[in-house]
């Protein structure tokens, strides 16, 4: 289902990290938008399908 199996890992996928909704726990596989924030964070925003509520997570961006 989700191309990432981030939740149990420490490491973050920046480009398809899966968050949980902090109003209702559900997955939001698919950030309305990103940016860059730092020289290594990037911030998604999401929008919660199931109940609406706008949220924002920053993550450290994987370097190789
Ligand atoms: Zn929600």
């Amino acid at each position: 289902m989700l191309q990432c199996n981030a939740p149990t890992s420490v490491s973050a996928c920046p480009l398809g990290a899966p968050a949980r909704c902090p109003h209702c726990g559900d997955w939001m596989v698919a950030p309305l938008a990103s940016e860059f924030v730092a020289d290594a964070e990037i911030r998604h925003h999401w929008a919660c399908e199931n109940c609406a509520q706008a949220s924002t997570t920053t993550i450290p961006l994987c370097v190789p």
